[in-house]
């Protein structure tokens, strides 16, 4: 197990990340040898294809990926009524390929237990008649040491406690985890952000070996493989082995039907926050989006004075006084391709161009520079490639409601 080079204090960083966004990686991967070998069903009317979504640890894990022999999995997909046959591919090639009969097998998941000999490999499913599904995209790590149950007499145990109840994308405060291990050793961690919609890991840190009594902190910045997640609750799991084997984890996974609200360790992950920050009316008619003569935004009204954030943390495009739209600024929203335009503050932003802004970072003051009738907001939101450069304004409305909505 490779050293860990975490340190004792303060916010540190995984050694490693990895996403794995099952969906969306599936329709790349290339077909194994074992599945192009699929045989010809004949005459026979064939079944539609098993296919997969995701595959969860479910009982005695190491991690939503990762489990012991004798460990319960959950493979989710579509058309898997049909499987009578679980594979465990471990290494490239059949030669350690292990199969196993479901536990049960429903229409969109199949359970299984981890059989004594399968190592660590892709899992693939096989129909009655032949039919195979692709191997799921990243291999399911088993540890052959029989799972012992979760907090043995060594006193193995992990306690988590997650910062904050809400967090978004480009704020200041990361979503962040802290965690100590209970042990008499060094225990080895593995840490998984689980998004709760689906019960997929998308992200998964494996700092090694961590010392008892010492605590750590994992952050998220809200990205998995290199794209901003969507809008939901999320939770942090971690994951603890001992030297003996033992397993303990932060949270079993929740019975089916838990409100995610309740899931412990969870949190709700934003991607934007809403801009004024006290009492406002949304405008309707000419200050609607395509209101009067093309306007292009949605005036938002408030009193002159109330504070402005950054909807959307980005750069700052613009910084600007003009006659109609007063002190304006314009952000190129971080991970969006969209701009946002703030018009009508009382004064000059207090960012300035080129400037970059975290989400909810104060940018100035709602006011009625320029030609404005009442003190407002005038919100612009575009679509790349941006503010007056090739892009096209989108009604912001909408956004703006749902971002007041969860604010
Ligand atoms: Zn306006």
């Amino acid at each position: 197990m490779p050293q860990s080079r975490w340190s004792t204090a303060g916010s540190i960083r995984p050694r490693w990340t990895t996403a794995y966004l099952l969906g969306s990686v599936f329709a790349a991967l290339a077909v194994t040898p074992a599945a192009a070998a699929t045989p010809p069903t004949g005459g026979a009317q064939a079944s539609p294809t098993p296919k997969l979504k995701a595959l969860q640890c479910r009982t005695a894990c190491m991690g939503v990926m990762a489990g012991h022999t004798g460990s319960r999995v959950r493979v989710q997909g579509k058309s898997l009524k049909r499987v009578d046959s679980v594979v465990f591919q471990g290494a490239p090639g059949a030669a350690d390929d292990v199969s196993v009969a479901p536990l049960r097998a429903k229409k969109t998941y199949v359970d299984a237990r981890v059989p004594r000999t399968a190592v660590t490999g892709p899992v693939r499913l096989v129909s009655n008649d032949g039919a195979e599904s692709r191997p799921t995209p990243m291999p399911l790590t088993i540890d052959p040491t029989p799972a012992l149950p979760a907090t043995t007499s060594d006193g193995l145990g992990v306690d988590v406690e997650v910062q904050g109840n809400r967090v978004f994308y480009g704020a200041e405060r990361e979503a962040q985890v802290s965690y100590v291990v209970r042990d008499t050793q060094p225990v080895t961690v593995a840490i998984e952000l689980v998004r709760l919609s689906d019960g997929i890991a998308i992200v998964r840190w494996e700092p090694g070996a961590v010392a008892p009594g010492v605590p750590q902190t994992i952050n998220w910045d809200g990205t998995a493989g290199g794209k901003v997640q969507r809008d939901g609750r999320y939770a942090f799991r971690v994951f603890a082995t001992s030297a003996s084997g033992a397993t303990a984890s932060s949270a079993q996974a929740p019975a089916p039907g838990t409100p995610a609200k309740s899931v412990p360790g969870s949190f709700l992950f934003q991607r934007h926050i809403f801009p004024i920050k006290g009492k406002h009316t949304f405008g309707t008619g000419a200050a609607a989006f395509g209101g009067g003569r093309g306007h292009q935004g949605e005036d938002v009204f408030a009193k002159c004075g109330t504070p402005l954030v950054a909807a959307r943390g980005g750069r700052v495009k613009f910084k600007q006084y003009h006659s109609a739209a007063g002190h304006y600024i314009v952000i190129d929203g971080a991970g969006t391709g969209y701009d946002y335009a703030y018009m009508h503050m009382r004064d000059a932003s207090l960012v300035d161009q080129g400037d970059h802004v975290y989400t909810g970072q104060p940018i100035g003051f709602v006011g009625d520079t320029g030609r404005a009738f009442g003190c407002h907001l005038h919100m612009e939101v575009w679509k790349a490639p941006g503010w007056y450069s090739g892009g096209s304004p989108v009604d912001p409305l909408p956004l703006m409601m749902s971002w007041d909505k969860s604010s």
